[in-house]
C-alpha cells in the first residue's frame, strides 16, 4: 500500500485518500499555482496507525524518500544547522473540521538550526527564537499533552519581567531566555527533553496529528456533522513559510464571493507581520482584504488573479489561505468554501446565470437541511429597538437568550431547558460543546474567518463575531458604561451582526412567505427568494417521489397545500378523540350494554364526519389518506394511580364514589404493562364492535357529502398495526359494505390499504397485498419494533451513550436504518409489488421528511413520501435531488 503522495501525484478527486486539504494543495500544484513544496500522508495510513496504536509498516522509508525529493526541491535539508528547511505538519480529513485537529509549524528546528534560521531571515535572531518558541509550545501541547497554560505562563512572566504588554515588545535575548524557559516547562511535564532530532520531531508530530483524529472534540464535531467515525485524516507536510518576516510578509484569508450571502467581490482578512494561525484564531483584528491593495500592489492583484483561476477552476465559490513572505505570494489551502444556507441557494442561482453550471448541478449544491434553515423566523425590527453595538454577521438566524460566558454554563443552562447566548471574547475549539449548546454565539474578536464563524456557519448556528466595542470579562460585559451580566438577556441578529439588549420579537422567513404565497411586497425581488423558487421548480420537475402531507385539520392541510404537498399520507384520527370529545369516547369505553356502546358512537360519528370533510375540502382532488384510529384506549382514561388515591380517600372518608369505583375497575381492566405492544390500532377495531365502522361510515359519508358539492374527493382509508392479512382482510370486509351502502351510486370511491409498521407485516407483504390498495410505511413503529426500542423511552434513557460508541452515527428515529429497519421496507415493497403490480407505496413515518432518508426512499422506488407540513418543501428538494443523483450514477 502506497501511504505518501508527493504533491504532484494527488489530485482534488482524491480526498478520501488525502483529505481535503491534500488533495486541493495537490490541485493547486498541479495547475502551476504557487503552492510551497510539500507531501501528503494517506488516511489509510492514518486507519492503520490508529487500529494497531504503533507505527505504521512501510511509512518511515516512504517519508525518508519524499523527504528527500522535497529537501531536493528546496535546496535546503531538514535539521542543517546552516541553512535548515523547516516544514509544518497538518491535519486535514476528508470533511474539513475546522480547527478540531492539530497542526505543528517549525518542525526542524533545534539549538543549532536555530542560528541557521536567523541567517536565511537576513541575521533576524528575534524571528529565528520567536519561531523555535512557538515550536516548544506548540509540540509541547499537541504531542506531548504539556499543559499549553504553563507556557502562557512563562510567556506572560517573560512580559512581566521585562515590563511590556505586548509579544511583540519582547527581543531575541527575552525570547531565547523564554526557550529556556519554555524547555524547563516541557521536561517537568514529559521527563525528557524536548527533542533535538528534527526526524524524531517530524515523525511525533505526524503521530500526533493521527491521534488527533480521536480528540474529545473532534469526536463531538464529527457527531453534530454526521462524519463518519472511521475515515482517519491525512497529514500534511509543507515547506514552511513566513508571513511573519516584516511588514513586507503578513497572511490572510479569502473567498471568491460573500460566504454569507453568495454576492460577487473581494472578501477576506489580511494580517500583516503574521502567522496564517492567529488569523484563523481570530486573535488579533484584521484588515479588510482590499486593504492589501494599498500595502502590496503586486501580491494583492496576482491573488485576484489565482481566485479567478480557482473560481473557473473548481466552478464554486472558494476560500483561500495564503501567506505573504517578503513579497512573494504563496498558496497554503483552497476548498469548495463553506458557506450560509442563503448563500448556498443565491451562489447556486448565479453560477446557472453565469453559465457555469446547470440547474441539474444547481440542485446538488443545496440540500433540504439548509432550506431547512431559511425557514427560520429573523428578527421583527418594525419597533425600532435599538442595538447597543453591532459585530460581523458570521452565521444568519436570530437569536435571543440568557448570556452565558463559559462552555460549560451554556451546556449547563441548555440543560435545563434554557436559551443562551454564549459570548466570548473568541472561541476556541474546545468551546464546542457550548456552542452546540448556545441558540448563538457572540464573540468580540475576530472576524467571519474565525473559528467561531467557521464552525457555527457549519452547524448553521446564528452568530456574531468581532463586536469590538465590547470588553468581555469573566461574568459580564461592557459597551462603554453599559454593563450586561450573566444571566441578562440578549439577541442577536447574525444577518446584519446587530446586538440588542433584551429579547427582540421575530419575524417570518421570506422563504416562508415565499411558499405561503404572502410575500411581503418589499421582498418580492429578494434574489434568495428567486433562487429558492427557481431550484425547487427544478427539483419538481425532475423527481419521481410525490410529496405529501401529514395533517389532522383542516387548518395544517391547507398549509402544507400551500407548501406543495400533493395529498396527505396520514391523518391521524386519535387527535380528534381529545378536548371535549374525551366524555363520549369515556362513555364508549365504560359502555355496559350494546346499546350504551351504540349511542356513544352514534354521539361521535357526526363530529367525524365533519372532520373529514374539512380535510377533504382542503385537500380536494387531491388523495387523503386517513388512518382508523390507533392509539390504546386507556389514553383516554384517567390515570390509575390518580383514580386509585382518589378512591381509597374517598372510601376511607365514608363518602360513596360509584362512579369513580367503575371507571377504576375499568382503568384497572384495560391497563397494559407494554401499552405500545398492547391493544392498540386494528387490534382495538377487532375488539371494539362499531368503533371502525363508525369511522369507515363518517369518512365515506363526508366524501359523499363533499361530491354533492361539486368536489373530487380522494379518501383512503388505512388500517393501522396489521401483521396479518387476516386482521386487514376482516377490517376490509366490513367496511367495503359500509362504503358501498353510503357511497350508493354518488361515484364516490374509497380505496382500502394498510401501514406497514410490525415487522411481520414487511416480513409477509406478498399475502397482506391481497388485501390492500396501498402500503404506507410507519417507520416510526417499524423502527420501534424493528430494534426493540420502546420510542417513548430510550431516545434519553441510552441513545447517547450509543452515539458515543458509534453504534449509530444518528438516531434511527430520526433517520432511517437503512441496513436494518431499511431492509424491512426494501422487503415489503418488492413482494407487496411482486403480489399487485399496481400497490401503490409510501412512507408517513418521521422519516418522510429527513433528507437522508428521502434518498433511500427514493432508491427503494417509493410512490410518495409523507411528512410534516414544514418539511414538505425539504422533501420536496431532496427528492429533486435524489433523482438527479440517481441520473448521474446510471450514467457511470
Ligand atoms: C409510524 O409508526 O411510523 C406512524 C406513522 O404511526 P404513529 O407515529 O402514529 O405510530
Ligand atoms: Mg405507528
Amino acid at each position: 500500500m502506497k501511504f505518501v503522495y508527493d504533491f504532484h501525484e494527488g489530485n482534488k478527486d482524491l480526498k478520501d485518500l488525502l483529505g481535503g486539504k491534500g488533495a486541493n494543495l495537490a490541485e493547486m500544484t498541479n495547475l502551476g499555482l504557487p503552492v510551497p513544496p510539500g507531501f501528503t500522508i494517506t488516511t489509510e495510513a492514518c486507519q492503520e496507525y490508529l487500529r494497531h496504536g504503533t507505527h505504521v509498516d512501510g511509512l518511515p522509508g516512504e517519508i525518508d524518500a519524499h523527504l528527500a525529493t522535497l529537501e531536493q526541491a528546496i535546496g535546503r535539508r531538514l535539521g542543517d544547522s546552516h541553512d535548515p528547511l523547516l516544514v509544518s505538519v497538518r491535519s486535514g480529513a476528508k470533511f474539513s473540521m475546522p480547527g478540531m485537529m492539530e497542526t505543528v509549524l517549525n518542525v526542524g528546528l533545534n539549538d543549532e538550526s536555530v542560528a541557521g534560521l536567523s541567517r536565511q531571515a537576513g541575521g533576524n535572531d528575534r524571528f529565528a527564537w520567536d519561531s523555535y518558541r512557538r515550536l516548544i509550545q506548540m509540540f509541547g501541547k499537541t504531542v506531548c499533552d504539556v499543559p499549553g497554560g504553563e507556557f502562557e505562563d512563562a510567556l506572560h512572566e517573560a512580559k512581566t519581567a521585562k515590563g511590556v504588554k505586548d509579544d511583540v515588545q519582547l527581543d531575541a535575548d527575552d525570547l531565547k531566555a523564554l526557550v529556556t524557559a519554555y524547555k524547563k516547562v516541557f521536561v517537568k511535564h514529559t521527563g525528557h527533553d524536548f527533542p533535538q532530532d528534527p526526524r524524531e520531531q517530524l515523525d511525533l508530530a505526524i503521530e500526533a496529528v493521527f491521534r488527533s483524529w480521536n480528540a474529545d472534540r473532534a469526536v463531538l464535531y464529527r457527531r453534530q456533522e454526521r462524519i463518519p467515525a472511521d475515515l482517519g485524516t491525512a497529514v500534511n507536510v509543507v515547506a514552511m513559510v513566513f508571513g511573519n518576516l516584516g511588514n513586507d510578509s503578513g497572511t490572510g484569508v479569502a473567498f471568491t464571493r460573500d460566504p454569507a450571502s453568495g454576492e460577487q467581490g473581494i472578501y477576506g482578512d489580511y494580517l500583516a507581520n503574521a502567522q496564517g494561525e492567529d488569523v484563523v484564531a481570530g486573535i488579533r483584528n484584521t484588515l479588510a482584504l482590499s486593504e492589501l491593495a494599498k500595502l502590496d500592489k503586486r501580491s494583492y492583484d496576482e491573488l485576484l488573479r489565482i481566485m479567478a483561476t480557482l473560481e473557473g477552476h473548481y466552478r464554486d465559490l472558494c476560500d483561500i489561505e495564503f501567506t505573504i513572505e517578503r513579497g512573494k505570494l504563496w498558496m497554503l489551502q483552497t476548498r469548495v468554501g463553506k458557506r450560509t444556507a442563503a448563500a448556498a441557494f443565491t451562489i447556486a442561482a448565479q453560477l446557472v446565470d453565469e453559465g457555469v453550471i446547470d440547474l441539474d448541478e444547481a440542485l446538488t449544491r443545496v440540500t433540504g437541511a439548509q432550506l431547512g434553515q431559511l425557514m427560520f423566523p429573523r428578527f421583527d425590527l418594525s419597533g425600532d429597538p435599538a442595538a447597543v453595538t453591532r459585530g460581523i454577521g458570521a452565521s444568519p438566524g436570530a437569536a435571543a437568550g440568557e448570556v452565558v460566558f463559559t462552555s460549560k454554563h451554556a451546556v449547563e443552562a441548555a440543560a435545563q431547558g434554557k436559551a443562551v447566548i454564549l459570548v466570548r471574547r473568541e472561541t476556541n475549539p474546545d468551546d464546542l460543546p457550548g456552542m452546540i449548546a448556545a441558540n448563538g454565539i457572540l464573540t468580540s474578536r475576530g472576524g467571519k474567518t474565525s473559528h467561531a464563524a467557521v464552525v457555527a456557519r457549519g452547524m448553521g448556528k446564528t452568530c456574531v463575531c468581532g463586536a469590538d466595542q465590547m470588553e468581555v470579562g469573566r461574568d459580564s460585559f461592557t459597551i462603554g458604561s453599559q454593563e450586561v451580566r450573566e444571566g441578562d438577556i440578549i439577541s442577536i441578529d447574525g444577518t446584519t451582526g446587530r446586538v440588542y439588549l433584551g429579547e427582540v420579537p421575530v419575524r417570518p422567513s421570506e422563504v416562508v412567505q415565499y411558499f405561503e404565497g404572502d410575500l411581503d411586497p418589499e421582498r418580492a425581488n429578494d434574489p434568495l427568494v428567486a433562487a429558492v423558487h427557481r431550484i425547487i421548480t427544478h427539483a419538481d420537475g425532475k423527481r419521481r417521489l410525490k410529496v405529501r402531507t401529514n395533517a389532522d385539520t383542516g387548518t395544517d392541510a391547507a398549509r402544507a397545500r400551500r407548501f406543495g404537498a400533493q395529498g396527505i399520507g396520514l391523518c391521524r384520527t386519535e387527535h380528534m378523540f381529545l378536548g371535549d370529545r374525551r366524555e363520549l369516547v369515556e362513555r364508549l369505553i365504560l359502555a355496559r350494554t350494546e346499546t350504551d356502546r351504540n349511542d356513544a358512537l352514534a354521539a361521535l360519528q357526526p363530529l367525524q364526519r365533519a372532520d373529514f370533510l374539512d380535510i377533504l375540502r382542503e385537500m380536494n382532488g387531491l388523495p387523503v389518506t386517513i388512518r382508523l384510529i390507533d392509539p390504546p384506549l386507556h389514553e383516554f382514561l384517567p390515570s390509575l394511580e390518580e383514580l386509585a388515591v382518589k378512591v381509597a380517600v374517598a372510601q376511607e372518608q365514608g363518602q360513596r364514589v360509584e362512579q369513580d369505583v367503575q371507571m377504576l375497575a375499568a382503568v384497572r381492566r384495560m391497563h397494559e404493562q407494554n401499552p405500545m405492544l398492547g391493544l392498540r390500532g386494528v387490534r382495538l377495531g377487532l375488539v371494539i364492535p362499531g368503533l371502525f365502522a363508525m369511522q369507515v361510515r363518517a369518512i365515506a359519508e363526508a366524501a359523499v357529502a363533499l361530491a354533492a358539492e361539486g368536489g373530487n374527493p380522494r379518501p383512503e382509508i388505512m388500517v393501522p398495526l396489521v401483521g396479518a392479512v387476516q386482521e386487514l382482510e376482516t377490517v376490509r370486509t366490513e367496511a367495503e359494505k359500509i362504503i358501498a351502502e353510503v357511497a350508493g351510486d354518488s361515484g364516490v370511491k374509497v380505496v382500502i390499504g394498510t401501514m406497514i409498521e410490525v415487522p411481520r407485516a414487511a416480513l409477509t407483504a406478498g399475502q397482506i397485498a391481497e388485501a390492500a390498495e396501498f402500503f404506507s410505511f410507519g417507520t416510526n413503529d417499524l423502527t420501534q419494533m424493528g430494534w426493540g426500542f420502546s420510542r417513548d423511552d430510550v431516545e434519553g434513557a441510552f441513545f447517547w451513550r450509543y452515539l458515543e460508541l458509534g453504534i449509530f452515527g444518528i438516531s434511527p428515529f430520526e433517520s432511517i436504518d437503512t441496513e436494518g429497519v431499511g431492509r424491512l421496507v426494501r422487503i415489503a415493497a418488492e413482494e407487496g409489488r411482486a403480489t399487485r403490480p399496481d400497490l401503490k407505496l409510501g412512507v408517513c413515518g418521521e422519516h418522510g421528511g429527513d433528507p437522508d432518508s428521502v434518498h433511500f426512499f427514493h432508491e427503494v422506488g417509493l410512490d410518495y413520501v409523507s411528512c410534516s407540513p414544514f418539511r414538505v418543501p425539504i422533501a420536496r428538494l431532496e427528492a429533486g435531488r435524489a433523482a438527479v443523483e440517481s441520473e448521474g450514477s446510471d450514467h457511470r
